[in-house]
Order: structure tokens, then sequence, then C-alpha cells
């Protein structure tokens, strides 16, 4: 691996660069690589009118990157998810852009809302409430599921934790999960989720994350499960300590607090600057872990709005899925533009990302 990693470095270590950077893996990672990815690159010809080149060189930089631009697709072949990466649709001019009202103003406007007062302004589960030193949790007043819970942050401005808190949150919450199976032996598949500000559709925006216990595991996971079961099965190896390989060898994993603990930027990406965190338990280790990565997440990339999705292990402790604890956290955009990250392509074909996550890779650990 370092020594696959020293040899990568001659090459410009961009998503763009892929075939080559996968073609210096060693062998065995090679492969793993291979049977995992399908990679094309290609180039999108067009021709500029001459009325068009000034617009062009201020706005893109050069005329050259517009008329020849690089396109990467990427096909995961075992989940079949897929992103095609092109870094120019970042630079394209955004006439949306300031439309929304200030995040800080927003959140002075909102201050004093129902979950400043969460004591007497929110229901509570039938089993009464669960407290953090941070937070508080409450039964959601529209559920998706028998068992919704809100487990809301006593600060009410959404971006204002440290890493201590957030600790404290998914402790919180792992309590909360217990005590409904607890009250409920059928409720067993748990899930946590956070909607950061109303880009990631939260409706609230005092900070605040959502918890669920299902009775069934949930579709995306069942189908994660059949596809990484058929991995086993055909390769006699496992996919996740495969995919965690392959981008170590690639460069594009974070250190974490915890040896056990395995972070990484993945090259086929769920939607833009995805980190996938990965450990067999849902457990102290794991909260400090996630704590640090998500306060880099907004200090280091400067991202306010994300969705993180945690899926812990049932609670039972039977293992009916075969999958790690597996946390997801993507970026949802600029807060101040009107413009949707999600289009038709994303929604009917497949992702289009505009973030390499080599950057993504570079900045979380600047
Ligand atoms: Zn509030």
């Amino acid at each position: 691996m370092q020594q696959t990693a020293r040899k990568a470095l001659f090459l410009p270590m961009s998503l763009l660069n892929i075939p080559n950077i996968a073609s210096q893996l060693n062998q065995q990672t090679r492969e793993k690589f291979e049977r995992v990815y399908e990679i094309r690159q290609e180039e999108g010809c067009l021709r500029l009118t001459d009325q068009m080149k000034p617009w062009v060189k201020e706005n893109f930089g050069s005329i050259e990157v517009v008329e020849k631009q690089k396109v990467v697709r990427i096909l995961n072949k075992i989940t079949l998810k897929g992103a095609s990466f092109n870094a120019l649709r970042s630079q394209r001019p955004d006439q949306t852009h300031g439309i929304n009202a200030t995040l800080e103003e927003l959140i002075q406007k909102t201050h004093g809302g129902p979950f400043c007062r969460a004591e007497e302004m929110t229901p509570e589960d039938a089993f009464g409430r669960i407290r953090g030193a941070y937070c508080i949790t409450a039964a959601n007043i529209a559920k998706s599921d028998i068992w919704h819970g809100v487990l809301i942050f006593h600060k009410h401005h959404p971006l204002d934790w440290e890493a201590e808190e957030i600790t404290d949150f998914l402790a919180t919450a792992n309590q909360w999960f217990y005590k409904v199976h607890q009250e409920d032996s059928k409720a067993n598949f748990p899930f946590l989720f956070w909607n950061c500000l109303w880009r990631a559709a939260a409706s609230i925006v005092h900070g605040h994350m959502q918890m669920i216990v299902s009775s069934s595991p949930f579709a995306q996971k069942i189908l994660l499960d059949r596809q990484t079961r058929e991995y086993q099965g055909k390769y006699q190896s496992n996919y996740f300590a495969d995919l965690y390989q392959i981008h170590n060898a690639l460069g594009l994993t974070l250190p974490t607090t915890s040896p056990e603990i395995k972070a990484f930027v993945p090259i086929c990406p769920r939607r833009e600057r995805e980190i996938i965190i990965m450990s067999d338990n849902f457990d102290q280790k794991l909260w400090q872990a996630f704590a640090q990565i998500i306060v880099d997440y907004r200090n280091k990339l400067g991202v306010k709005s994300f969705n993180v999705g945690l899926t812990p292990l049932p609670l039972n402790g039977e293992p009916q899925l075969n999958l790690p604890v597996i946390i997801e956290i993507i970026d949802r955009g600029d807060l101040s533009s009107n413009h949707s990250e999600i289009g038709s392509m994303e929604m009917f074909a497949q992702q289009v990302i505009t973030h390499d996550p080599f950057e993504t890779k570079r900045m979380m650990v600047s």
C-alpha cells in the first residue's frame, strides 16, 4: 500500500486521473478495484461562438477546458450506483444565488420557537423523555414510522456544536433506541438521521436529529445486504473490507480517533462530498470518531447543510443483515442558492458530481 501511494504521487491526484491512478495499484488491490468499479474517461467537445469567448474566459478561466471537457463516469458494479464527474460543472454561473435571506438572520428570527422550549412545546414518547447532557428527546409529531423520535439539541443554532456534544447526542440516541426496544420488542431496526438546515430537508431550523426504530430492515439496507452477500459468495471476500482497502490504496481514507473505525471519501459517491464511516459496533469509539469527522466537515469544508444517515446494528443482537454499522454524510450545497443540486439526472439516471473526492480528502486532512 505504501509503495502504491508513493508511486501514485507522481500523478495529479484527481478523479479525472482515476484510470491512471488505479493502473498503478498493486495487483491484488487492482483486482479488487476492477471487481467493484468500471471507469470510463471521455472527452466532450463543443464549439464556442466568438461572442461567447470573453464571457467563458472570465467564468471558466480558459477556452480550451470548455471546448474539450473531460468527463469521468464511474459505475460501482456491486451496488449498481453510478456517478459522472466533470469538475467544470462546479464553475457554472448560478443566477439564483443569494435569493434566500442570510443564514444568521434566519437563525435569529427563529430563536424562541418550539424546540427552544422542548419540555413544554414538544410531545413526549409514551415512556417519557431521555435526557442527555446537551439534548433531550421528543416524540415526532408526524411520525414516518411507529417509533419516530426527535433528538433536540439544547442550543438553538443548528451549527453550534463541538465533538463532546455530538458524542452526547449519539449516546442519548442509543439510550432512546434501547428504551424503545424495551417497550416494544418488535421494534428492532434503529436508524439515526440528521437533516441539517433546509437544503437537507429540515423543516425546523433549531438543531436536531431524528431517530427511528422499525420492525423490519429498511429497503436500501436490504438491497445492500443482498448485493454484498452476493459479492462475498462470488469472491470469498468481504465487500466492505475490500472497499476500504481500495480507498486506502488510492489515498482516500481519513484518519479517525480509533483504529477500529474506518472512514473514507468514496470515488463513486451518493452525492457531493460523501464520507463513509464503518465500524463493527455502535459504541463510544464510533461516536467520538464521527464527532471529530463532522466537526472537520463543518470547519474545513465549510459545509453548512448536510444529511447524515447512521444505521446501528439490530437491537436484539441478532445480525439479520450482514452489514457493519455504516454512517454516511453528504453535502447538500450552498444555503444561499435556490438552485437544487438534485435534478432529473440524479433522480432517474445517475449522480452527477462536481466535487473531486481527492480534493475533499485533502481539505479534510489539511
Ligand atoms: Zn430554537
